[in-house]
């Protein structure tokens, strides 16, 4: 007998002929996750099967967040041909819970000397016998108790959901521009789901914003990687430009010419990556360079499209997500971002492109004081566990 995880996933069924391709990533995902606990990672039979797993616990918490997984279900596998432990194990597992429950057998192995309600019946027999607490109901059960016959028998009454979408790597790379605050952690959630490989660029401007805004966004980088691996991230130093605006734009269009030149590096910074996509945490209406005049006028800094996954939602919509993913806790730490740094009174809500170009010429050097920040981008890769940080500090 061993304890074991069975994992499955959903939407890869739905592909044709280049399923395997997307199994064999969510295996290697899974691999990668799972490592600190168990290095015997097998997929067969549409599932993947994790065995000798040192704590199952840490590992379901792992395993669960790999995208492509539906659910993981911490099963015990034994000896198809002794029905009697089989019968003792099944109220083994059922032991602790209370209340109402159904037996599900499946037989793959159709030459097995018992068809699935006879299965279904010896088991839900046996477990009621030694578990008088507990009763059958067959519509609406409290637990499932799933008994699945194959080149073993398989038990699991405990099935953990996992977070959906595809395997990282399925869908290219895309640059997260990443702030401390609580929208673009959930943004860049939202598209790594679907398969997309983060990188992470943020911006900050010392002095004006300190040490512990920085480690903030990368504790936030590092609960991204939780789910979707190594986080490459772009530390970008806006001090220099930040001032240049302060210095030679109208105050109103400031905050715009700041994000058309936030979007502008990492458009620069995909460029090299090879990323196919920008990716911000905005929602219409948000503040004034949320309108959709002043996304207009941000968007065509970027030659490649800007995802803007939570442009529809509330910001209740967003802190739920946020609660769910894990990241409020740390985006709600006070801290300062350079946005928020000269902050106009009276920020233009409907700008006209010409008159954002005449304010962003009047900086002397733009162009030049772009390419330096690109230049000297300090480069971080962070991992789920700080131990795992391959942590080289390149710059660009
Ligand atoms: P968030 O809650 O994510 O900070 P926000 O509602 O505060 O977003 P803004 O400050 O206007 O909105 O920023 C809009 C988007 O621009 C952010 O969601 C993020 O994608 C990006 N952004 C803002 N500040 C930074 C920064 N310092 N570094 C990188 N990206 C940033
Ligand atoms: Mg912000």
């Amino acid at each position: 007998m061993n304890d074991i995880l069975l994992v499955k996933y959903a939407e890869i069924h739905l592909k044709g002929l280049n399923r395997p391709y997307f199994q064999n990533l969510l295996l290697k995902r899974v691999k990668e996750a799972v490592r600190p606990f168990s290095r015997d990672v097998q997929f067969y039979d549409s599932r993947i099967f994790i065995r000798g797993i040192r704590d199952v616990d840490a590992a379901v918490e792992r395993v669960r967040k790999v995208f492509g997984v539906h659910a993981v279900c911490p099963a015990v596998e034994m000896d198809k041909a002794d029905f009697n432990a089989i019968c003792a194990q099944a109220a083994n597992l059922m032991a602790s819970l209370n209340g109402t429950f159904k037996v599900r057998a499946r037989r793959a192995d159709k030459r097995y000397f018992l068809d699935s309600p006879e299965i279904n019946a010896r088991i839900g027999g046996f477990v009621l016998e030694n578990h008088p607490g507990l009763k059958v109901d067959v519509h609406q059960p409290e637990h499932v108790l799933n008994v699945e016959i194959r080149d073993q028998a398989l038990l699991y009454a405990r099935e953990v959901p996992g977070v959906g979408g595809l395997p990282t790597g399925s869908s290219g790379k895309a640059m997260l521009m990443l702030s401390g605050g609580i929208d673009s952690p959930v943004a860049g959630y939202m598209i790594a789901k679907r398969g997309v490989v983060l990188n992470a660029v943020h911006f900050f401007s010392f002095p004006y914003t300190g040490e512990l805004a920085r480690e903030k966004v990368l504790s936030l980088a590092r609960i991204l990687a939780g789910y979707c691996g190594v986080v490459k991230t772009y530390v970008v130093s806006f001090t220099k430009l930040q001032e240049a605006i302060h210095t030679y734009c109208p105050p109103e269009y400031s905050t715009l010419v700041m994000r058309r030149l936030m979007v502008r590096i990492t458009d620069l910074l995909a460029e090299r990556e090879r990323a196919a996509a920008l990716i911000t945490g905005e929602s219409i209406g948000q503040v004034a360079s949320q309108t959709m005049e002043a996304l207009a006028v941000t968007d065509v800094m970027s030659s490649r499209p800007v995802f803007r996954p939570l442009i529809g939602f509330d910001k209740i919509e967003i802190i739920h997500l946020a609660e769910n993913i894990g990241t409020y806790e740390t985006s709600s730490l006070p801290y300062e971002d350079c946005c928020t740094v000269f902050t106009p009174r009276h920020p233009v809500t409907r700008p006209k492109i010409s008159k954002v170009l005449e304010a962003e010429a009047a900086i002397p050097q733009a162009e030049a004081l772009v390419a330096v920040a690109v230049e000297t981008a300090e480069i971080l890769y962070i991992g789920p566990d700080e131990a795992d940080d391959t942590l080289s500090s390149e710059t660009a």
